[in-house]
């Protein structure tokens, strides 16, 4: 009787568990009219943010690139990365038309977690020190005209409302970090403030955001990128807007009719997103409750957390692991969206992988077969929902830009090229899969014949250098 009551009740737990399971898939489902709908809230959204200040959660920030690269950028340039777990230092001698990129070199350093959360001047003092510490090794290679300043472009992954091209105040952090005293501030003051400390003799003359740097690099080597778009920690977009389109712009019209706008994507939200327990309760426990609603549903940082908490509850409600809670599985961001990302790509029989992961992160051994299959439909559902949420904001971007269908010139078909970046569509393949074949469903096949993804690993420290470039202070004095 001992027996046949313990595998009742063992069945009964399974049964709990796909029932979670169930439930999960249900709340996470995004058929195509779903997607559609996304889409378009996604359009409606931009034009709410061009018309107003404040008029939609989207900023649709103006970044002052009114002309992206066009390959004539002549000189020594430096860029910096700053906005995800590492940050990065390039230079690059720029040979104008004929050399393009004659050299380049670049240096990543990781940050450690407690500046990503203390105070404004450590960190900017930590990353200045790395700058002057990368300069001071610049080889013969590199040639800088006498008497000039060493001129840098700032990448700035976060959301920053710009005064200028090479000036700007920060609206808030996102992803993990957290400081104190730097919101509301302009970020390039700080920066050249601590770059000074260092003794450092360099100017920042653009600042800008990944998406800007990314599209900039992406144009440079090809004429047809319009848009860019961040699948990493965090996700944003870019786009080339019309500026006679930005009825919140009321400074001169420029020359080129052109204003590259950075979306802040990752902080749309809509009635239309699936979203469930696991993503409420990640989000109010977050470092920004309320804010970033469409980067927890897609982007790297938050992935993986949103599978343990799914894990988490099938542990506490059908003692999925056993009877007890595994505790490591209570530790918030344990479970990394790389360590996801392998169990979802494991093709051995046994799910030899998932094994071991589970083993190494989450301290639970000797899993079944059958748990490893139910932990693998888990990511299969998360990653997959991200993927094709990521798509549904792309065609909303085609969209708004009038691109979601096949746009001929004379006879010839005309290319659309997405500038892409961030190592969850670079390593997640699943996941980057997913996305395209979500698009390619959306738009239809002569559309999708037209519109290239580009990946553009790192694009964006060479886009920053470029538009450091063009905007070098020492360029008028070379034009007249
Ligand atoms: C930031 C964006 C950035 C994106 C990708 C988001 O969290 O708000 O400014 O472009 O991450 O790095
Ligand atoms: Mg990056």
């Amino acid at each position: 009787a001992l027996v046949v009551r313990h595998r009742m009740r063992s069945s009964g737990r399974w049964a709990r568990a796909m029932e979670i399971l169930k439930e999960l898939e249900e709340n996470c489902a995004t058929p195509i009219g779903k997607l559609r709908q996304v889409a378009d809230a996604m359009t409606v959204e931009m034009l709410a943010g061009l018309a107003s200040e404040g008029g939609s959660k989207l900023k649709m920030l103006i970044s002052y690139v009114d002309n992206l690269p066009k390959g004539d950028e002549t000189g020594l340039f430096y860029a910096l990365d700053l906005g995800g777990t590492n940050f990065r230092v390039l230079r690059v001698q720029l040979g104008g038309k004929g050399g393009r990129v004659v050299k380049q070199e670049f240096e990543e350093v990781s940050i450690p977690p407690n500046l990503m959360v203390g105070s404004s001047s450590e960190l900017f003092d930590f990353i200045a020190a790395a700058l002057a510490k990368f300069v001071a090794s610049e080889g013969e290679e590199f040639h800088l005209p006498v008497g000039r300043q060493r001129e840098l472009g700032f990448t700035f992954s976060f959301p920053v409302k710009q005064t200028s091209i090479s000036s700007g105040t920060l609206i808030k952090w996102t992803k993990g970090f957290a400081i104190n005293g730097t919101v509301g501030e302009d970020v390039v003051a700080e920066l050249t403030k601590a770059i000074e400390r260092q003794g450092l003799d360099m100017r920042v003359t653009a600042l800008v955001n990944d998406t800007i740097g990314t599209l900039a690099g992406g144009r440079y080597y090809d004429n047809d990128v319009v848009a860019a778009v961040i699948l990493g920690t965090g996700t944003n977009a870019a786009y080339v807007e019309h500026a006679q389109a930005i009825p919140k712009w009321h400074g001169l019209l420029p020359k080129s009719g052109k204003m590259v706008i950075n979306m802040e994507w990752g902080n749309f939200r809509s009635s239309h997103l699936p979203i469930t327990e696991y993503d409420q309760a990640l989000d109010a426990e977050s470092l920004n409750p309320g804010e970033q609603i469409f980067e927890k549903l897609i982007s790297g940082m938050y992935l993986g957390e949103i599978v343990r908490r799914v894990l988490l509850k099938m542990a506490e409600e059908a003692a999925l692991f056993g009877d007890s809670i595994p505790p490591k599985l209570e530790v918030q961001f344990i479970l990394r969206t790389p360590d996801m990302s392998a169990m979802h790509h494991d093709t051995s029989s046994d799910l030899r992988v998932v094994g071991t992961k589970l083993k190494d992160i989450l301290g639970i051994s000797n899993t079944s077969l059958k748990t490893r299959k139910l932990v693998v439909k888990v990511c299969d559902i998360i990653a997959k929902r991200g993927a094709r949420l990521a798509a549904a904001g792309i065609l909303g971007v085609l969209k708004k830009q009038g691109r979601d269908t096949a746009l001929r010139d004379g006879s010839d078909m005309q290319r659309t090229v997405i500038a892409m970046d961030g190592g969850l569509y670079e390593h997640y393949t699943i996941f980057s899969n997913c996305l395209e074949t979500t698009l390619r469903e959306m738009l239809g096949e002569e559309a999708t014949a037209s519109i290239v993804i580009k990946l553009a690993s790192d694009g964006s420290g060479i886009g920053a250098a470029l538009l450091a470039a063009s905007h070098s202070q020492y360029l008028e004095l070379e034009e007249s």
